[in-house]
């Protein structure tokens, strides 16, 4: 078990730059260079949300709940590596009041 944090925005950019090649054209019709642009722009210490907005997605910034299926950045991981199951605060809250 692991405790999940927020990724930086440092870690973020640094994945986006990886996936996408320079003048990727995204599925909503933006390049992938403006919103590398955008993310840039951020300050340092930018919310999970506010990088979300940017990239459109939840799915790089934050982690999805196995149980709620709602995203999140602050949990944790149970397992490990493929076999691991993420679950947001909210549920293991709800979860110890069982
Ligand atoms: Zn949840």
């Amino acid at each position: 078990m692991r405790k999940l944090r927020p990724k930086s925005l440092k870690e973020i950019v640094e994945m986006y730059k990886k996936q996408y090649d320079e003048n990727y054209q995204l599925w909503d019709g933006r390049c992938s260079n403006d919103v590398l642009r955008e993310l840039l722009a951020l300050p340092p210490k930018a919310s999970s949300k506010q990088i979300s907005d940017v990239i459109g997605n939840g799915g790089w910034a934050q982690h999805v709940c196995a149980e709620c299926s709602t995203y999140f950045s602050r949990g944790v991981a149970f397992g490990y590596d493929a076999e691991e199951v993420l679950v947001c605060y909210s549920c293991i809250r709800k979860a110890l009041k069982l």
